[in-house]
């Protein structure tokens, strides 16, 4: 007799959600950001996504792999409830025609809210549990972003996060996941997850996961790795932009049901970012200082931190290329996503002058059109997240009349290859200054494109000063956005140095 091959099913729904953010996520977005079957091995077989993880995961072990259904957005505003209803639906639907399997594999963000749901992954996992069954394995990634939630750690057996910003190991973390799956199957053990929340956030600038403090939070999670019976250690930083009860940092360990030793060890990685909290700060130079310190001759990849599509920016804003043409810095390339001036661009084409408003606030210029394309490129990587195969809409370049390169796209997509300026005919070195619409999400796909790195302190979606957000939900206390309290959230007198920290 033989035994029996382990079956498992692939499938997620990844939406970082901003509540600051205008809009909602709407019914008919999701069919559009729906992958299926066959779909999501076209997508996502040869990238280094966290799906591409699971797949590369599941086929080593040999498994009978049903691809089932992905359903990704741009970060942006929250799903509205009848968006929030066909995503659940989508994925119940898969599992019980599909089914029944020995594990579910699912790739999520872990900070998605819907407007019916505030705790959307949560709804999501519980959906799935209840599709799947209680015998079936759910093995989830979540992005270094996600604001776990204790619902979240108790409707899954396994969730992974991603140790790297730029998020660089999505597909390493896919393959963890189904690696921990292999040795529940093959050991009979069930795996759970334990969960301690860090009463603070962290500022974006000090997000760099290879900087302190993070770099020390890492190195204390490779410690904890080694100890007897933990399967997975998870430090996650949060995402600030989402007024929900959970938003924040947490510690996630992943241990056999029945070992005593999880909660501590997770409690103990809780203090040590506790005790680094003081390495939060994120402090962004105005967008003029920004544009005077870059150097002639090198070049700046410029990141507009209030308008970071990575975090729900719609990539529309010309703040800094506003503020570069004043300056009269000529060597400049500006991304700015505006779908009606693209088609614009479109129709008068290659070689015409041409006069329009640009983008948010609107922006009046006069240049003439170098490129066009239907916005399609592909980057094998390094890139955030690990997506290769990218479409940003009709897309144009532009040289305008001060000197500077206008770049144009119809999407809001991840700012993280420069395959999208490479693909209109712009070489970033060529230029002295990038200014791209995110803070870590461009670092990896740019880096070998350009010198040296800079934040400018914008207004938008995502400023960096988050306690200026109008929060309803979020727990309280919260580091630094209040001082007074333990890492266990009872009230103590800050020190002078944790007042000075206060935004
Ligand atoms: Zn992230």
């Amino acid at each position: 007799m033989t035994a029996r091959r382990v079956r498992v099913g692939v499938l997620g729904f990844f939406h970082e959600s901003n509540t600051f953010a205008p809009g909602a996520i709407r019914l008919e977005d999701v069919e559009p950001r729906t992958l299926s079957g066959e779909r999501i091995l076209d997508e996502h077989a040869d990238a280094d996504t966290a799906v591409s993880g699971l797949l590369a995961g599941a086929a080593r072990h040999g498994w009978e792999t049903v691809p089932l259904t992905y359903i990704e957005f741009v970060p942006s505003a929250p799903l509205d409830a009848g968006a929030t209803a066909e995503v659940i639906a989508r994925l119940r639907r898969a599992v019980t025609e599909h089914g029944p399997f020995d594990a579910l594999l699912v790739a999520l963000h872990g900070a998605a809210v819907s407007l019916a749901e505030p705790d959307l992954d949560g709804a999501v996992l519980d959906a799935l549990r209840e599709a799947a069954g209680a015998d079936t394995l759910i093995a989830g990634v979540l992005d270094l972003h996600a604001n776990v939630s204790p619902r979240m750690a108790a409707a899954a057996d396994v969730l992974v996060g991603y140790r790297t910003n730029p998020h660089v190991d999505a597909k390493d973390r896919g393959q963890e996941a189904a690696d921990i799956v292999a040795r529940a199957l093959t050991e009979g053990i069930r795996p759970r997850c334990e969960l301690v929340m860090v009463p603070a956030v962290m500022g974006i600038l000090a997000q760099a996961t290879a900087a302190e403090p993070w770099a020390g939070f890492a190195r204390a999670a490779d410690d904890t790795r080694q100890f007897p019976g933990v399967l997975s250690v998870s430090l996650f930083q949060g995402f600030p932009w989402a007024d929900v009860p959970e938003m924040g940092m947490s510690v996630l360990v992943v241990a056999p049901i029945g070992d005593h030793s999880a909660r501590g060890s997770a409690e103990r990685l809780a203090d040590v970012m506790w005790a680094g909290r003081n390495g939060f700060r994120s402090d962004p130079a105005a967008p003029a200082a920004a544009l005077a310190d870059a150097p002639a001759g090198t070049t700046t990849l410029l990141l507009d931190v209030g308008d970071n599509i990575g975090a729900g920016g719609t990539g529309a804003s010309t703040h800094v290329l506003g503020h570069a043409i004043a300056a009269g810095r000529r060597s400049v390339v500006g991304i700015v996503c505006d779908r009606d001036a693209a088609a614009l661009v479109h129709e008068v084409g290659v070689g015409a002058a041409i006069e329009l408003a640009v983008g948010e606030p609107a922006l009046t210029v006069r240049g003439t059109v170098t490129a066009v394309s239907d916005g399609h490129y592909e980057d094998p990587g390094p890139t955030h997240v690990g997506h290769r195969y990218f479409d940003a809409g009709p897309s144009a370049a532009l040289t305008l009349e001060g000197g500077q390169t206008l770049v144009l796209c119809s999407r809001a997509i991840l700012p993280s290859s420069a395959q999208q300026l490479l693909s209109l005919g712009v070489d970033p070195r060529a230029h002295e200054i990038v200014i791209a619409k995110g803070v870590h999400s461009p670092v990896a796909g740019y880096r070998p494109y350009v010198d040296r790195i800079d934040y400018a302190d914008t207004p938008g979606a995502t400023a960096n000063d988050f306690s200026a957000l109008d929060y309803r939900r979020r727990r309280r206390p919260l580091f630094p956005l209040e001082t007074e309290h333990d890492r266990a959230g009872s009230p103590r007198p800050a020190t002078d140095n944790e007042r000075s920290l206060r935004p």
